[in-house]
C-alpha cells in the first residue's frame, strides 16, 4: 500500500520478527532490532513512522523503551503499538498510560496486526497532511509566515555553525492598497498568487526559500550564495514582476505592478543567537520605498537594528 511508510519491528525473538516481517514487508518499508537498545539506536536514526514494540525482553523491556523514545525530542512523537504475550488488562493499561497508541496480544491474528498497523499509518499520514497545511498560506500555496520562521531559524544556525553567507530578501507590492481599490480585493487576490508563483520560480537551488510573510509582503532566503549573487536574483525577480505587465493604472511608479525589495547578506556572527537579518531587510525596503519604489536596496548588517518608524 505505502512503501514510503517506515517500521520499527522490535522483538527479541527471531521467530516473532520473521513473523511480523512477512505479515508487513510488502506494504512497509521495515526495519528490525532484537533488543531496546538497538530499538532507540535505530528509532533516532530512521525516524520510523510506527514502532511494533515488545514488552517482554531481556536487560531493557518495552515499558522502558517507550519512556526513553518518549522522553527524547526525536522520537517522541512516533506512535507505538505494544506487541505483547501478557495478555493481561494490567499490562495492557500500563503500555497505554505510558503512551502507546495500541496494544495487540500475542499470539496475534495476521489480519488483526494488518489491520490496526493500517489504521495508524492512516492516522499518521493526517496528522502528516494537517501539519503541511498548517504551515502553507491558503491563497498563494506557497509557505506561510510560521514556516518562514521556523527555516530561517534553522538557516541561521546552519549558516553560522558552516560560516557561510546567509541572505534574506523582503519584498512588498507597491502601492497595492490603491491596487485594491480599483481593481477590487479579488483582482488583487490574484495578483498575490502571481507574485508568489513568480518568486518562487525565480529561486532555484534547493536550499533557497521563499514564503508569504504575511498581506503583500514576501521573503526570500538564499543560504550559500554572495551578496553579488543574491542581489542580481532580487533584481532579477523585481524585473520578471515588472515584465508580468499586470495593469496599475493608479501608480505613481509604473503602468504595472511593481514590486520593491529590501535585502541583507551576513555570515552569522557566532556571537549572535537570534538572527536580525529580517530587520535589517526590512529597514532596505522602507529605503526603497522611500527612493521611488520598484527598486531593490541592499543593506549592510548593523548592530542592533533599529526599526524604522514608518509614517
Ligand atoms: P506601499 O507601496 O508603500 O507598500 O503601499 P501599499 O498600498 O502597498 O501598502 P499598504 O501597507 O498601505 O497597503 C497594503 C495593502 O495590501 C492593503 C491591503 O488591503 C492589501 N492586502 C493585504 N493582504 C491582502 C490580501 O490577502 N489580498 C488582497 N487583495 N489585498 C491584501
Ligand atoms: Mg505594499
Ligand atoms: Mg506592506
Amino acid at each position: 500500500m505505502n512503501p514510503t511508510y517506515t517500521l520499527l519491528i522490535v522483538d527479541d525473538e527471531k521467530q516473532n520478527r520473521t513473523l511480523l516481517t512477512e505479515l508487513l514487508k510488502d506494504e512497509y518499508h521495515l526495519i528490525l532490532a532484537k533488543n531496546g537498545i538497538q530499538a532507540l539506536d535505530r528509532a533516532i536514526e530512521h525516524r520510523p513512522d510506527l514502532i511494533l514494540l515488545d514488552v517482554l525482553m531481556p536487560e531493557m523491556d518495552g515499558h522502558a523503551v517507550i519512556q526513553s523514545l518518549k522522553n527524547d525530542d526525536r522520537t517522541k512523537e512516533i506512535p507505538v503499538i505494544f506487541v505483547s504475550a501478557l495478555d493481561s488488562t494490567e499490562s495492557e493499561e500500563r503500555g497505554l498510560e505510558l503512551g502507546a497508541v495500541d496494544y495487540i496480544s500475542k499470539p496475534f491474528s495476521p489480519s488483526i496486526v494488518r489491520a490496526r498497523v493500517r489504521n495508524h499509518i492512516q492516522s499518521v499520514h493526517q496528522r502528516r497532511l494537517l501539519e503541511q497545511l498548517a504551515l502553507l498560506d491558503g491563497l498563494t500555496e506557497i509557505p506561510n509566515h510560521r514556516r518562514f520562521s521556523q527555516v530561517y531559524a534553522q538557516e541561521w544556525r546552519r549558516c553560522r555553525r558552516s560560516a557561510s553567507p546567509l541572505s534574506l530578501i523582503v519584498v512588498d507590492v507597491d502601492h497595492f492598497k490603491m491596487y485594491n481599490d480599483s481593481n477590487g480585493h479579488a483582482a488583487g487576490d490574484i495578483v498575490l498568487r502571481q507574485v508568489a508563483q513568480t518568486l518562487k520560480a525565480a529561486v532555484k537551488r534547493s536550499g533557497d526559500f521563499v514564503a508569504r510573510y504575511g498581506g503583500e509582503e514576501f521573503v526570500i532566503l538564499l543560504p550559500d550564495i554572495d551578496q553579488n549573487g543574491a542581489e542580481a536574483l532580487a533584481e532579477q525577480v523585481r524585473a520578471e514582476i515588472e515584465s508580468l505587465c499586470i495593469p496599475h493604472v493608479d501608480s505613481p511608479v509604473s503602468p504595472w505592478v511593481t514590486i520593491s525589495l529590501g535585502g541583507v547578506t551576513q555570515i552569522p556572527p557566532e556571537s549572535q543567537d537570534e538572527p536580525e537579518l529580517f530587520c535589517i531587510a526590512d529597514a532596505a525596503l522602507y529605503q526603497a520605498k522611500r527612493q521611488g519604489r520598484n527598486r531593490v536596496i541592499w543593506s549592510i548588517p548593523t548592530e542592533p537594528c533599529i526599526k524604522p518608524v514608518v509614517s
